[in-house]
């Protein structure tokens, strides 16, 4: 094997991957590194799933910018990288005279910023479009919309791979040395290999300090800031049909718990804003999971405890410590002196900004590598079928052809068989049972795994010819199975 790269990302995040896919457009060879057995392990797949609109970030930023071209193209991206992708609009709700002002302020600011289908709204007008939420008033953005980061980042690494980036997985950058003009890179895999790359993308999120004090660049430091959520069961969905957030108010570092419906039906409250020390404390507190109802029932009386499935937590990867608060820009330059280019501190907006951001980092490469179209990127990519979707007569006619697709793993969520193995049998050949739920949903329904994890372990060991002590949920840490009890 050829261990020499043209260029090596560093994480295989939403942003990392949209770098790679953009970069494929080229005559490079181009390689992802990922500390973890998947994509999307990271901060891409804890978050709010938001397009968001742009209004919230400070104008003249990078954040805005970004976040304004990634809000007006969101909906072509999905549609080329076939995603699901649902334009519901957000409102932004006012419970008084300074919430009023605060969301005039930021009409202002998201016109400044170029945001496109921005209303404010009566107490009238806000009870005809969600009468579940009693405000005096609030701010409407009809272009805000929801997607499901998980498939949003596979679709972009599938996409990639297929038009040749490499991707190598539980390859964790540990050390770098500079060799003429290259750079050998160092990871702790075991595997006792190292790779040669011209340059480098730190593309790393919350290590991403971490990833560039390894090529003597001490500058940056990040402080993570936890957010953690609530999931609540498709029951509530019908009820809430749009993203509602609080007016925000200053000094809780984010936009507010929000309660936030998902592409897949269930129902988000959160996140809560922490500041903590360790990047990869994804604990959830019962603490804050009472304030989460607490404020959430505020905004939208109906929520009640009973309805919660779930929880997870997102890690911001905040470049400005707590006492400090407030704005920092994302930081994404070519290190002078160096063949790195580094993303720091990229938080929300991220998700919305991934595709305008890899396209930023193509015109950094381009200073240093003048590059050239290869001419056969295809950029179209299909989606493995979701069998629920389908009209019956079209799941009659495919059972008949795959008899499978009639076999049920996933009551909750409705997932097939096939759907399983498809998503076992995935382009980018991770095998995870993480990687399987992000990929098919099975395991996030009501029962939350109770009934399917045997299933899919059956179709593992059975089909695959796994052992039990092989399958892990997202990592070598995580395993299911140690031994037999009898
Ligand atoms: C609570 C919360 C809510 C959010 N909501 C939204 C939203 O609604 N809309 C929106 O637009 N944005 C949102 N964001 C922001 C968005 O999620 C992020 O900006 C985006 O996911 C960052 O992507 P990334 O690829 O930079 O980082 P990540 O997804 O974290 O990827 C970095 C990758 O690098 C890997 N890595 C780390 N160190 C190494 C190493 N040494 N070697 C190899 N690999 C390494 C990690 O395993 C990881 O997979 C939210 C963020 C949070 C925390």
């Amino acid at each position: 094997m050829d261990n020499t790269y043209d260029i090596v990302i560093i994480g295989g995040g939403a942003v990392g991957c949209a770098i790679a896919r953009e970069l494929s457009k080229y005559r490079l060879k181009v390689a992802v590194a990922e500390k973890e057995p998947d994509v999307a392990c990271g901060t891409s797949g804890r978050n709010s799933a938001v397009v968001h609109a742009g209004f919230n970030n400070k104008p003249d930023s990078l954040m805005a910018k970004f976040c304004v071209e990634g809000n007006l193209h969101f909906e072509e991206y999905c549609q080329e990288l076939d995603v699901p992708y649902f334009k519901t609009g957000k409102l932004l709700v006012a419970f008084d005279k300074n919430d009023l002002e605060t969301l005039q302020g930021l009409y202002r600011q998201g016109e400044r910023n170029g945001c496109k289908g921005l209303f404010m709204l009566t107490a009238e007008e806000l009870d005809r479009k969600a009468p579940y939420v009693k405000g005096i008033g609030a701010m409407f953005s009809s272009n805000t919309a929801i997607i499901n980061p998980f498939l949003y980042t596979i679709a972009l690494a599938e996409n990639a791979h297929e038009n040749g980036v490499e991707f190598l997985f539980n390859h964790e950058l540990t050390g770098v040395n500079k060799e003429g003009d290259s750079y050998k890179l160092f990871f702790n895999n075991g595997l006792k290999e190292t790779i040669t790359a011209r340059y480098v993308i730190n593309s790393a999120g919350l290590y991403s300090d971490k990833v560039s004090q390894l090529f003597g660049i001490n500058k940056y430091h990040i402080y993570p800031c936890r957010g953690q959520y609530l999931i609540l069961d498709k029951r509530i969905s019908d009820l809430i049909d749009i993203p509602v957030y609080p007016a925000p108010r200053k000094g809780i570092g984010g936009l507010g718990i929000h309660v936030t419906p998902t592409s897949d039906g269930t129902v988000i409250l959160g996140p809560s804003a922490e500041y903590i020390d360790d990047c990869d404390d994804y604990e959830s507190t019962r603490d804050v999971i009472d304030r989460l109802l607490d404020e959430a029932s505020q905004l939208i009386p109906d929520i009640k405890r009973k309805y919660v499935i779930g929880q997870y937590t997102g890690i911001r990867s905040k470049q400005a410590p707590e006492a400090e608060g407030g704005f920092r820009d994302f930081t994404i330059c070519a290190e002078e002196g160096t063949h790195l280019i580094n993303l720091i501190g990229i938080e929300s907006p991220g998700l919305t900004s991934s595709i305008p951001i890899a396209r930023h980092v193509c015109s950094l490469v381009n200073q240093w590598i003048p590059l050239t179209e290869t001419g056969t990127f295809i950029g179209k990519r299909k989606a493995p079928m979701r069998f629920r979707d389908l009209p019956d007569s079209e799941k009659e006619r495919l059972i008949n052809q795959c008899p499978e697709y009639g076999e049920v793993v996933c009551r909750c969520e409705g997932v097939t068989k096939k759907e399983i193995k498809d998503a076992i049998e995935n382009p980018l050949g991770t095998v995870t049972i993480a990687g399987i739920k992000n990929r098919t949903r099975c395991m996030t329904g009501r029962c939350q795994g109770g009934v399917c994890l045997a299933n899919l372990t059956e179709i593992l060991i059975n089909e695959y010819g796994y052992k039990p002590e092989d399958i892990v949920y997202r990592s070598e840490e995580s395993k299911y199975y140690t031994g037999r009890v009898k």
